[in-house]
Order: C-alpha cells, then sequence, then structure tokens
C-alpha cells in the first residue's frame, strides 16, 4: 500500500521543488479514495498563495500533428531561457479500447530528463470530467513548486478542449498544412477557441504548402468574431524539428499576456476560471458521494436490468435514486 505524507512532508518537499513529491502530490489529488481527497483538497489550500504566478498553455492538435515533438522542442527552447516547464496531459482515454490517445510521454526524452522540466502524463481510465478537474489541481501544485511555464496537453478531436480551454490563459492549435479542416477532424468550435494557430511540420518539401495554408486560415480566423478579450488569433508556422517558429510562437505567447494584462482580461479570466472550478468541482464531489451511497448501489444494482431491456426510462430512475439519495 502506499505510504502516504503528512501535509507538511508534501508541501515541503512541493515548495523546494522536489519532483518525487510533487509527483506524489499529484497521485493524491488524482485519488478517489475519500481520506486522499480530504487531504488533497487540504494540501491544495495549503499552496494556493505559492500559485498563479505560471503562463498556463493549452496546446491542441490531432494525433500526430506533432505534439509530442513540438511540446519538446518548445519546452527546451522555454528552458534555454532560464525557465521551468510542466508539462500536464489531459488525455480523453478511449472508451472502446481504453487505450490513452496521447500515448507514451517518452518520447519527450530530451526534457522529461531535464531537471528543469516536470512531465506528467494523465491518469489512464479516468473520466473525462474527473482528469480535467485533476488538471487544475496538478497545475496548482506545479506552480508552487517553481514551474513557471505550464503546458496543458490534449488531443483535439472532442471535449477535451474545452475543459482545456477553461483553465488555461492560452490556447495554441497545431494544424498541418495541405489537410482540408475535414482531414484534420478539427471542429470550427476548436478553431475559435485558439488564441494561435501553428502550423507545424513546415520543414522542407512541406514549406511551400504551409505559406499558403497560413493565408487560408489567417483569412478563416477573420471572419470569426472577436472575443471578450479583443484579441485576434494569430496564425504561426513552423517545424518541431528544424526548430523554426518556435521563437515567434513564444513571444506571440509573451506579447498576449503583455496585452491581457494591461487590460485586466488576465485576471478577470482566471477569476471565472476559479468559479468553473468551484462548479466542477461540486458536481463531481456529488457525482462520487452519490455512487458511493450503499442504497443507491443496491437499487441501481436491481433496477440497471430494467434499464438496459429498456423497460425503465433512465430519467425516471435518474430522478428517484437523486430523491432517495438526498432523503437519506
Ligand atoms: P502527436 O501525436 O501529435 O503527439 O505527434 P508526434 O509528436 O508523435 O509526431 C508525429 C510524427 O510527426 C512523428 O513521426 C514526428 O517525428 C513527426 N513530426 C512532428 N513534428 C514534426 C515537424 O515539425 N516536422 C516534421 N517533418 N515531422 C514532424
Amino acid at each position: 500500500m502506499r505510504k502516504r505524507k503528512s501535509i507538511e512532508e508534501y508541501k515541503k518537499g512541493i515548495l523546494d521543488g522536489d519532483r518525487v513529491l510533487l509527483s506524489q502530490a499529484i497521485t493524491l489529488v488524482e485519488s478517489n479514495l475519500a481520506s486522499d481527497i480530504r487531504l488533497a483538497g487540504d494540501l491544495v489550500q495549503e499552496l494556493l498563495p505559492f500559485s498563479g504566478k505560471s503562463i498556463r498553455i493549452g496546446i491542441t492538435g490531432v494525433p500526430g500533428v506533432g505534439k509530442s515533438t513540438f511540446i519538446e522542442a518548445f519546452g527546451s527552447l522555454l528552458i534555454s531561457m532560464g525557465k521551468k516547464v510542466a508539462v500536464l496531459a489531459v488525455d480523453p482515454t478511449s472508451q472502446k479500447t481504453k487505450g490513452s490517445i496521447l500515448g507514451d510521454k517518452t518520447r519527450m526524452e530530451k526534457l522529461s530528463s531535464d531537471s528543469r522540466a516536470f512531465i506528467r502524463p494523465s491518469p489512464s481510465g479516468s473520466t473525462l470530467g474527473g482528469v480535467s478537474s485533476k488538471t487544475r489541481e496538478a497545475m496548482l501544485l506545479c506552480e508552487a513548486a517553481g514551474f513557471d511555464v505550464i503546458l496543458v496537453e490534449t488531443v483535439g478531436v472532442g471535449q477535451s478542449e474545452t475543459a482545456v480551454k477553461g483553465m488555461v490563459d492560452f490556447f495554441l492549435l497545431l494544424m498541418l498544412a495541405g489537410a482540408g479542416d475535414e482531414l484534420q477532424g478539427i471542429k470550427k468550435g476548436i478553431m475559435e477557441m485558439a488564441d494561435a494557430l501553428f502550423i507545424n511540420k513546415a520543414d522542407g518539401d512541406n514549406v511551400q504548402a504551409a505559406k499558403r495554408a497560413k493565408v487560408s486560415y489567417q483569412n478563416a480566423l477573420h471572419l470569426f468574431p472577436l472575443g471578450e478579450n479583443n484579441w485576434s488569433a494569430q496564425v504561426l508556422m513552423g517545424s518541431s524539428v528544424t526548430k523554426d517558429g518556435l521563437e515567434s510562437c513564444w513571444g506571440l505567447i509573451e506579447d498576449f499576456e503583455g496585452k491581457m494584462k494591461m487590460s485586466g482580461f488576465w485576471e478577470k479570466n482566471r477569476s471565472e476560471q476559479r468559479l468553473s472550478w468551484l462548479d466542477e468541482s461540486i458536481q463531481s464531489e456529488l457525482g462520487k458521494a452519490f455512487y458511493r451511497d450503499s442504497k443507491v448501489q443496491d437499487r441501481l444494482k436491481i433496477e440497471r436490468e430494467k434499464v438496459l431491456a429498456g423497460e425503465l426510462s433512465p430519467m425516471k430512475l435518474a430522478r428517484e435514486l437523486t430523491e432517495m439519495f438526498f432523503k437519506s
């Protein structure tokens, strides 16, 4: 059995930048055991004053676009600038295969062996909501441990982007040239969420196509109305292999940070994100308490057969179970 440490031990270790303790604390935060949840909640509260100073960047794109390679190269660039970089993955684990879409993070070899970087793959088998709410907490712990850039990686194919958008300051969408949007599986909604598009693999024979794609995406983005922050999304191109365009990408993010801090949007956005964090946490806590309830479990065991057979409306059963749960 895993030996639990005291809050003080976790706190001291994290504030000292101890990556092993940080990793153990994230495992604690991800745990569903009632005693762990309490301890994790207290730890996050203790570390709150030490958090919030990083830039939180969401990075998305379909499998194969080059997310891992980009993060390895971009993260290494940031480290060379004296920054400490944490990488967290939000992985909508495939329900069908139970496999991970984001795959094996050992591909970020250089970054994972650098003491100024911290790479945390997402927990496997968790539900999306669960992963995203735990990612906020993991992010906070990384900030307390002194990481000043947090890269949150997700696959650009589904709901996980909305979850990630709701917890980062800047949202970067990686794209490929020469493939239609449909081919890339990128929904318009995801493009609308992006603060910048980075056309990756603009190297060798691909450069001309990337230039054309840049113009056409820039035109497409102009059609989207400006958001509340008045920022118009930019299109960049570059290569995670030759490292072209990576510095410009960081420059753009710094420009964004400067403008948003000046306008007050940065803090406003974070405040609103804290409120959504509260909502999500309440929903998640309620869900867990509900499914732990023995009466609920007993009745579910019996009645789910009727739902399976199509004899009982899921809505009706859900209402009856919730009523029973709140009365008990
Ligand atoms: P992910 O699934 O989005 O994480 O994509 P990967 O980072 O695993 O990259 C998929 C493939 O594209 C790998 O074979 C990479 O070597 C390759 N790749 C990634 N970035 C670039 C790039 O900028 N240029 C070229 N030529 N290949 C790249």
